[in-house]
């Protein structure tokens, strides 16, 4: 215990607790997060309290996916901070384990994320989603919990979690919660205490771009090619480095030249030496 609530820090621990409590007849929801909690991890939290007895968050700053040159070694970290925050906002445990815990030998085993990570972000981050989901699933088996909550803001990653939950046949059901925003439409980020004064009024470029789609579309553009061409514009002029902008069907993340009501377009960019992302549906109602 560190303050009120149980801090797991063993896998072992993480285990024992979630037997006792599933026998004692309690469900558990986990919400998994790499910690630097914010208000975007805390309204998953908010979410998962009614989707069973128990709410777990999991703060591991996973190395496994991140590449060679990647910011592991500054990604920020405060888990005092982060259990604080977390129990105020409801949580009932925390698991928070060393990396040799979930790590404890050379992995030889992996998740491979098969096609769904050839585009997108995976085209520019080879094996990030890879890590993801062998830790996600690692996650899974730990604290096997009935539910799970992960944030829309990592779209391509929601999208290959729900897909490795369906293809092997893990019995989790999946909550997919809205990206939170600050009030100038900046989608919050661990990420985000990187960028300077400059640097974030640069990074409104991402919002911006995807309003300009959204209302394009609105107007009746929908060539894909078209609206993507709009997007980089907006990304260029705000003086950001675009890696990637992308129209694409919400679960088979397949690029159509026609854009739908339900495609999703995707936006990730480069702001000084921050990497940042953002996406949201063209239509239905508007979230930024
Ligand atoms: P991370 O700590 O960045 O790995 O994120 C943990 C979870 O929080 C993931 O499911 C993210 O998609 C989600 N998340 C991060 N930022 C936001 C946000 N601004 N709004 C909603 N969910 C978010």
């Amino acid at each position: 215990m560190l303050g009120g609530l149980p801090v797991l820090r063993t896998v072992r621990e993480m285990r024992g607790l979630s037997r006792r409590l599933r026998g004692a007849g309690s469900s558990i929801v986990l919400v998994p997060t790499m910690g630097s909690l914010h208000e975007g991890h805390l309204s998953l939290i908010d979410r998962a309290r009614s989707l069973a007895d128990r709410v777990c968050v999991s703060i591991f700053v996973n190395p496994t996916q991140f590449g060679p040159g990647e910011d592991f070694s500054r990604y920020p970290r405060d888990l005092a901070r982060d259990i604080e925050l977390a129990e105020a906002r409801g949580a009932d445990l925390i698991f928070a384990p060393e990396e040799d815990e979930m790590y404890p030998a050379a992995q030889r085993v992996w998740v491979d994320p098969g096609p769904l990570a050839d585009t997108m972000c995976g085209e520019g981050r080879r094996g990030h989603f890879r890590g993801v989901l062998t830790i996600v699933l690692k996650l899974f088996q730990i604290v096997e919990p009935s539910a799970a909550v992960f944030g829309r803001k990592d779209f391509q990653q929601s999208v290959l979690i729900k897909a490795m939950c369906q293809d092997l046949a893990l019995p989790v059901d999946l909550d997919v919660a809205p990206i939170v925003r600050a009030s100038d439409g900046l989608a919050l980020s661990s990420r985000n205490v990187y960028l300077s004064d400059e640097d974030r009024t640069r990074a409104l470029g991402l919002s911006r771009s995807l309003r300009t789609a959204r209302a394009l579309f609105a107007d009746g553009e929908t060539d894909a090619g078209r609206l993507q061409q709009a997007v980089a514009g907006v990304l260029e002029t705000a003086g950001l480095e675009p890696e990637y902008e992308a129209v694409v069907d919400p679960e088979s993340l397949d690029k159509s030249a026609m854009a739908g009501a339900r495609s999703v377009c995707a936006v990730a960019a480069v702001v000084g030496s921050t990497r940042l992302i953002d996406n949201t549906p063209l239509g239905g109602p508007p979230d930024l």
